[in-house]
C-alpha cells in the first residue's frame, strides 16, 4: 500500500528575481532568464527533497496563483475584486473593463518550461473559472453579457486543463481557495453553490477518465502567514465541495484546530474512487514540523479515510503571491521534505514493517 503525496503548487521565489521584478515589472521581457533560473533551480531542489510529484514552484506565475493568466490583458483595471485578510492586508483582483475575456498565460505554457528540467513526473495547478469569474463587474458590461463572458472563461479553462493533460502533466489542480470565503460572502450559500455550479459544468466537458486526472484544492487561503476565512466552519464547504466531480482533492488541514471533527466530514462525504489528499503542514506555521509529526498526522487521518483513498500534501503553496516572503525557500523545502519522510514513515507502518 502506498500513500501518494504531492506539493500543492507555490514556492517562494529567489529574492534575485522579486528585485528584479520590483524594478520591472513582472511581464518585462528581460526577466525571462531570472524565471528561467528560477524555475531550473526550484526544480532541482525539489527533487532534492525526494518529492515523487513536484512543480515548477509556480516561479513564472506573476503576479499570483489566480490572475497570471490574465496579467497583460488590456481590456483590465487593477480595483476589481478585493480579497480581505485576517491581519488586515488584502489583496485585488482584475476587473474586466471590456470583451472579450481570454487567457494571455496558460498553465500549459509554464509546464513546457518544467519538463524540460525535471526527471519525476510533474503536476499542474491552475486556477478555476469561479476565481476569474469575480472579474466580471456587478454592473453589466455593454456589448459583452455575463453569459458571454462565463462561456468564454469556460472555454479558456477547458482549452488550459487539456493543454496540461495533453503535455503530460501528472495531474491537474484547480485551486479553488475562494470556496470557503464564498461562504463567508454569503452565509445563504447562493455564492457557493453559483462556483460549485460553475466549475461542474466546466468538468462536464471532460470523459471521467480524464477527470481521475483533475483536482480540486481547497483551503482558507494563505499570504503573509494569514487567512481569509479560517473562521468558516468547514462543515458548511466539504459536502458542497465533494459534489465536485473530480478526481483528486487537497484540503488543508494542518492548521484546524479540529482535525479529527474535519476528517470525520470527509469520511461522511468522500465517494468510492476519489483520493483526499490531507494538508499535513502548514505552510503559515513558522515551525518547520518534523518527519514523526507529520508520521503521526497520517496515521490518525488513515483511521478516518480508507488508505487507498488517502494522499498527504501541504495546506496550501508556500507563496501563492509572488511577492509574498514570509517563507524562505530554504525553509518550504524543509518542510516538503518532513512531508515526504513522514508520510513514508506513516506508510511503513501501515504496511506492518
Ligand atoms: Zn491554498
Amino acid at each position: 500500500m502506498t500513500i501518494p503525496t504531492e506539493p500543492i503548487g507555490s514556492i517562494p521565489r529567489p529574492l534575485k528575481l522579486l528585485h528584479a521584478i520590483k524594478r520591472y515589472g513582472g511581464l518585462d521581457p528581460r526577466l525571462e532568464p531570472l524565471y528561467e533560473e528560477a524555475i531550473q533551480d526550484t526544480i532541482e531542489q525539489f527533487e532534492a527533497t525526494g518529492s515523487p510529484v513536484i512543480t515548477d514552484g509556480e516561479q513564472r506565475k506573476y503576479h499570483n496563483f489566480a490572475t497570471y493568466c490574465v496579467e497583460g490583458l488590456p481590456n483590465t483595471a487593477p480595483d476589481g475584486f478585493e480579497l480581505p485578510f485576517a491581519d488586515g492586508h488584502s489583496r485585488r483582483w482584475r476587473r474586466l473593463t471590456a470583451g472579450p475575456f481570454r487567457y494571455v498565460m496558460h498553465g500549459y505554457d509554464f509546464l513546457d518550461r518544467a519538463m524540460k528540467y525535471a526527471h519525476v513526473p510533474v503536476k499542474q495547478a491552475i486556477i478555476s473559472p469561479s476565481a476569474l469569474s469575480l472579474m466580471y463587474p456587478a454592473e453589466s458590461l455593454p456589448d459583452y453579457s455575463r453569459e458571454q463572458f462565463i462561456a468564454d472563461l469556460l472555454g479558456e479553462h477547458e482549452r488550459e486543463i487539456r493543454g496540461c493533460l495533453a503535455k503530460g502533466a501528472h495531474d491537474v489542480q484547480i485551486d479553488f481557495t475562494e470556496g470557503r470565503l464564498a461562504i463567508k460572502l454569503d452565509s445563504s450559500g447562493w455564492l457557493l453553490n453559483g462556483f460549485i455550479e460553475l466549475i461542474n459544468l466546466a468538468l462536464s466537458r471532460f470523459s471521467k477518465q480524464e477527470c481521475r486526472r483533475i483536482g480540486v484544492h481547497t483551503c482558507p487561503g494563505s499570504d503573509r502567514d494569514s487567512t481569509h476565512s479560517a473562521d468558516v466552519d468547514y462543515a458548511e464547504l466539504l459536502p458542497r465541495l465533494f459534489e465536485l466531480e473530480v478526481g483528486n482533492f487537497y484540503i488543508a488541514l494542518a492548521g484546524e484546530p479540529d482535525r479529527i471533527r474535519v476528517l470525520k466530514i470527509i469520511r461522511q462525504c468522500l465517494r468510492p474512487g476519489r483520493r483526499v489528499f490531507i494538508g499535513v503542514v502548514s505552510p503559515i506555521d513558522p515551525r518547520v514540523e518534523s518527519p514523526e509529526e507529520i508520521r503521526d498526522r497520517t496515521l490518525e487521518a488513515a483511521r478516518y479515510i480508507p488508505v487507498e483513498q488517502l494522499g498527504t500534501t501541504d495546506d496550501c503553496g508556500f507563496s501563492p503571491f509572488c511577492d509574498d516572503t514570509s517563507t524562505t525557500r530554504g525553509k518550504a523545502f524543509a518542510k516538503i521534505r518532513s512531508r515526504v519522510k513522514g508520510t513514508a514513515l506513516a506508510e511503513e507502518i501501515i504496511n506492518g514493517k
